[in-house]
């Protein structure tokens, strides 16, 4: 059984914005850390459980 927690380096929106030096949002990037997805899935890392 997985857990699925919010990405929190995207907050769980699945990318993340760019910007310059302004402050200006220049694009959005997929977030590299969950691919995407706004969230991360965790197995806990015990009492794994089929
Ligand atoms: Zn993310």
């Amino acid at each position: 059984m997985t857990q699925k927690q919010a990405c929190n380096h995207c907050e769980g929106k699945g990318y993340t914005n760019i910007r310059d030096c302004a402050g200006e949002i220049q694009r959005t990037e997929t977030c590299s850390f969950c691919s995407g997805l706004g969230y991360q899935e965790q197995e806990p890392e015990e009492e794994t459980e089929e």
